[in-house]
């Protein structure tokens, strides 16, 4: 059964990766999904409606905060 962690890089950690090289995209995730006032994502809206839809940190934040470790941990600079 799946768990999310260990052995192999799982797709996420990888997209992570990639990421790491584009620091602008992880400047504009983290700017763009913040949590609002009652702790949802403003960048993760319910689409049609512009309202807040997902708790916050949503994916996008976790794997902009993933992508910022990474850089750190490879050095890219
Ligand atoms: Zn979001």
């Amino acid at each position: 059964m799946g768990t999310i962690s260990s052995e192999s890089p799982t797709r996420f950690e990888r997209l992570a990766d990639v990421l790491a090289l584009m620091p602008d995209v992880i400047a504009r995730l983290l700017a763009d999904h913040t949590s609002d006032s009652s702790g949802r994502c403003r960048g993760c809206t319910r689409p049609g409606t512009g309202y807040p839809a997902a708790v916050h940190p949503c994916t996008l934040h976790r794997l902009a905060t993933m992508a910022l470790i990474a850089r750190k941990r490879t050095n890219h600079s």
